[in-house]
């Protein structure tokens, strides 16, 4: 059997780097098993969910490196969903009930006033076909629970029954089915809940993993059921643990924050974001890998710990400034030309400020500094003074990387400034910054006459 997975978001914001976690746990198994990774969109709340999220959870997905094989929209499998309605409902497992949201807190608080756990006691088991006749008159309509199989032969008497799977990330797991409410899973106005139409998609994908956040291991227990109901055999489950912000808090899709594509915008590299996503909160020592294959080696789903890990975008940007650094320049050649820099001075160029820089974009400035002349500077008459010498003692052509050297030493000696007060002047009138990449590599790349041009 192939090995087949989903990521399945619902199109209601923008993904997150927990999200991204998902996707890139689901991304990596399947890719270590050579299997295929289908994106769903669980977009059946119709209110909610937007094409335009959508969209940007493909592009964002894309920058992140992961390319589904098949792209499905649960709005477009309605037909599917109500089929399944009807077996359940003729197979006597989807029963119809009346109760307003006011009711049943009213009985959820007398249950435990009683000390009996709070969950549904299945009274609309017992209506008779006229009491529901009479809701109905009354314009209430039903909505529809998945009766657990958690009883012998009395839906009221509920016995132990234990679910178990072995979990992928969590390992054995155990939830006891006698201690939850049946699910709603159509509600009043006939749109599913999330548990349904993820199951009914699962058996038709072929979905051989289930991986997604351990926010729902207590769905898989229902969910087991309903597969079985369905006469399916239950995928494999892995719940990994879930990011919140440094203070503790969870991450919203609604809200945009950390959203993967704030994160492009400011310049984070793609596979820093990954690396992250992926080991954070794990046993593996977090480092930036460079590409998918050398992230995929260092993925074992097993070595998640149980408890949520704290994400800190300051590691982020550590990580994204050590994999900037470290870049070849032809790999990174293509997205340079991108920004206007390309030529023969390309390649010395980005070795010259690669070191110096935080995020690719930071590239641009250094760039125009070479090419067009430095940034603003301004300089003490007494400054300005022994620039002038300093530029007139420049060295004939050739230039390579000994000419900053053998130019300094003898500004030195002409004019007696050493350290800093020799050193400053000289960056700040060749580049208009007071730091930056080493003057010995840009002086190159500038030229004599390039040089001669920024004379104060
Ligand atoms: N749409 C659900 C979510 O975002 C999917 C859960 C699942 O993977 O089954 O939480």
């Amino acid at each position: 059997m192939t090995v087949t997975v989903r990521f399945a978001p619902s199109p209601t914001g923008q993904i997150h780097i927990g999200n991204a976690r998902t996707a890139l746990f689901n991304w990596l198994f399947a890719k270590k098993a050579g299997g295929s990774f289908v994106l769903r969109f669980d977009d059946t709340d119709v209110e909610r969910s937007r094409r335009e999220y959508a969209d940007q959870i493909e592009v964002d997905l894309g920058w992140l490196g992961i390319e589904p094989d098949v792209t499905v929209r649960q709005s477009d499998r309605f037909a599917l969903y109500n089929r399944a309605v009807e077996k359940l409902k003729e197979a006597g497992r989807l029963y119809p009930c009346y109760e307003t949201a006011e009711e049943l807190e009213l009985r959820r608080k007398i249950r435990l006033s009683r000390r009996l756990p709070p969950i549904y006691g299945r009274e609309a088991l017992r209506l008779s076909d006229e009491q529901k006749a009479a809701y109905e008159a009354e314009g209430r309509k039903p909505h529809w629970r998945f009766l657990l199989p958690n009883f012998e032969s009395d839906p009221f008497t509920t016995r132990r029954t234990e679910i178990h799977w072995d979990d992928i990330i969590r390992g054995s797991q155990t939830v006891d089915l006698a201690s939850m409410s049946d699910p709603v899973l159509v509600r009043e106005d006939g749109t599913f809940l999330y548990t349904l139409p993820s199951v009914v998609d699962d058996i038709d994908l072929g979905i051989t993993h289930v991986i997604r956040g351990d926010d729902h291991v207590t769905n898989t227990g229902a969910q087991i059921a309903i597969f079985e109901a369905l006469g399916a055999k239950a995928p494999g489950f892995g719940h990994h643990n879930l990011l919140t912000t440094v203070t503790g808090e969870g991450l919203s899709k609604r809200t945009g924050a950390l959203s993967i594509a704030s994160l492009r915008e400011a310049g984070v590299e793609p596979m820093a974001v990954a690396s992250l996503a992926v080991l954070i909160g794990t046993s593996e020592a977090v480092s930036a890998y460079r590409d998918m294959d050398e992230l995929a080696a260092h993925f074992d789903p097993a070595s998640s710990s149980k408890s949520s890990a704290k994400f800190d975008p300051a590691e982020l940007e550590a990580l994204s400034r050590s994999l900037i650094q470290a870049m070849p320049f032809e790999q990174v050649a293509p997205r340079l030309e991108a920004m206007g820099v390309e030529g023969l001075l390309a390649q010395p160029f980005w070795n010259a400020v690669r070191g110096n820089i935080e995020k690719l974009q930071d590239t641009a400035g250094w760039w125009r500094i070479v090419t067009e002349g430095p940034e603003q500077a301004e300089f003490s008459d007494e400054d300005r003074m022994f620039l002038r010498d300093a530029f007139d003692l420049l060295p004939p052509e050739p230039w390579n990387h000994e000419t900053w050297r053998i130019w300094t030493e003898k500004v030195k000696e002409r004019t007696g400034r050493k350290g800093k007060a020799l050193f400053k002047p000289l960056r700040l009138a060749l580049t208009g910054r007071d730091s930056g990449p080493e003057l010995a590599d840009l002086l190159p790349l500038l030229g004599r006459e390039g040089t001669l041009g920024r004379r104060p």
